[in-house]
Parts: structure tokens; C-alpha cells; sequence
């Protein structure tokens, strides 16, 4: 496999890396978590499906990406009540990202993305990206997935609500690796709703409460309306986007700074 084949980073050797920074290549860090998905999936789907969704990207333009080895791990104590959940304090996950794309940015990569899978890391992935355009010559921008042309998605799913073990997810799990889900144990549920409110972050105000205060399931939507089909089709869908932001992403320009002091700013301060 060529350099121009390859989208994983860790599979070429250091020469091929230098051909592959020759060529900036986008590198894509993809963050998940471990975490309760319901009584139907595996703690890995936030992992799993950025990942799937990220090599998928890869696959289709392999000699525009590099997908580092995803984070497996996100902001999860809200989830803690359900057994398996693992919780990452979210100073130590943007600090260990922030490490992760200066590295890349150290190496002459100037376009770097984390494709985010799991909804509480997004404020953290913003951070990291804001961090490491702030702190390295490189540009970094974030995103989860999911939000990638959600207005098309939503077209193609059936249910009300759309949060968390899901339509969307399980839909996607099916097509991705059907053998893994308990379709069975499928079962709807809801937060509590409030006008301004709800317990899951889905109106204007902002609020998450520990998960074992409003579920017994650890479910927030309906996976029992799921399909590979679905999954199929909302899989297009975000791959379209994702090619045509790649392709924006590419040539963004990387301007040189002005400064617009008068006076010399006093650039030795250290931040
Ligand atoms: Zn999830």
C-alpha cells in the first residue's frame, strides 16, 4: 500500500510519514467514549461508530486523510450509575488531545480535525481545537459527526426523539455490525421535558443531570424503530458532507498574521 492508499497514521513507517506531510494530508482524530448505550448495544458505540465513520471517510479518499487511533474515552460521570462507564475529568481530556494534535502539528501537518462521536465530549473537542490553533502554526476545527447533515437524517428516521442509544445510533450499529446489538432489549425512552429544560441537554438551556436520576434504561429515544437500511442511508448522508467539508477544509487558507499595534506588543509574555 502506497502513501496515497494508506488513511491510517499509525501504519505508515516514519519515511512514508514524511511523504504524507509533503502531500497535508488532513490528520482526523476521532473521539469517543465508553460509556452505557441501553440494554441493546455495547459500551463502545460512541468509539466504534466515529471510528467507522472516520475510515469510512479514509476508504473513499485515502489520499486526502490520516485517522489517528481514536480516544476512547470522554466526560462520562453523568452515565457513572450504569455499571462500565468509564469517566475522564475533562481538564485531563483536553490537555491529552491538545498533546496529541500539537504532536501532529509538530511534525508539519497544518490541517487537523477531531471528528467527535460522543455528544458531552463537544464542548472539550471545541476547546482542543481552539487550543491548538492558539498554541501551534497549524489550524484545528471539531465536529461531531452526527450533527453533519442532521436536517437529512432526520428525514430518513421515523421517532420523536433523538438523543442517546437511539434510532441514529442503533441504526447506524446495525449497518456497521448487526451481530453486535441486542435488538431484542430495544426499548424507548424519554427525560424528563420541561419547557425551557430537559434532564439530557435537549432545549434552550443548557442542563445535564446524572443519568440515574430520570433513567432505568440508560436510553434516550427509539432504537426499536432502528434498521441497517437506516443506517445505510444516514451513513451517505454524512459521508457527503464530510467529503465536500474535507474538500473546503484542504485549501482553507492559513494567512500570516497582522498586527495592528502601534508600539511593539510585548510578544516574550508567556501564555
Ligand atoms: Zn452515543
Amino acid at each position: 500500500m502506497s502513501v496515497r492508499e494508506t488513511y491510517e497514521y499509525n501504519r505508515l513507517t516514519w519515511p512514508e510519514m514524511n511523504d504524507a506531510i509533503e502531500m497535508q494530508k488532513v490528520v482526523i482524530l476521532p473521539t469517543g467514549s465508553t460509556e452505557q448505550h441501553g440494554p441493546h448495544m455495547p459500551l463502545d458505540v460512541d468509539l466504534f461508530l466515529a471510528t467507522s465513520v472516520c475510515h469510512e471517510l479514509g476508504r473513499r479518499a485515502p489520499d486526502k486523510v490520516l485517522v489517528l487511533p481514536a480516544i476512547p474515552y470522554g466526560l462520562n460521570m453523568h452515565h457513572i450509575d450504569f455499571p462500565g462507564t468509564i469517566h475522564i475529568q475533562p481538564d485531563h481530556f483536553i490537555d491529552f488531545c491538545v498533546d496529541v494534535t500539537k504532536s501532529v502539528a509538530y511534525h508539519g501537518f497544518k490541517r487537523i480535525a477531531l471528528v467527535n462521536g460522543h455528544g458531552s465530549n463537544g464542548p472539550m473537542v471545541d476547546l482542543v481545537a481552539r487550543r491548538t490553533v492558539l498554541e501551534t502554526p497549524s489550524i484545528c476545527c471539531a465536529f461531531t459527526y452526527i450533527s453533519l447533515g442532521w436536517a437529512e437524517a432526520l428525514k430518513v428516521l421515523e421517532s420523536e426523539v433523538h438523543a442517546h442509544a437511539d434510532e441514529y445510533e442503533t441504526s447506524l450499529y446495525l449497518y456497521f455490525a448487526k451481530e453486535r446489538v441486542r435488538f431484542d432489549k430495544a426499548v424507548f425512552g424519554n427525560d424528563h421535558v420541561g419547557q425551557y429544560m430537559s434532564s439530557d441537554s435537549t432545549k434552550t438551556v443548557r442542563f445535564n443531570d446524572f443519568w440515574g436520576r430520570w433513567t432505568k434504561t440508560g436510553v434516550h429515544g427509539d432504537p426499536a424503530k432502528a434498521t441497517p437500511e437506516k443506517g445505510k442511508q444516514i451513513l451517505e448522508i454524512v459521508m457527503k458532507h464530510m467529503l465536500a467539508w474535507l474538500d473546503e477544509y484542504r485549501v482553507w487558507p492559513i494567512e500570516a498574521r497582522s498586527d495592528q499595534h502601534r508600539l511593539p506588543a510585548q510578544k516574550e509574555i508567556r501564555w
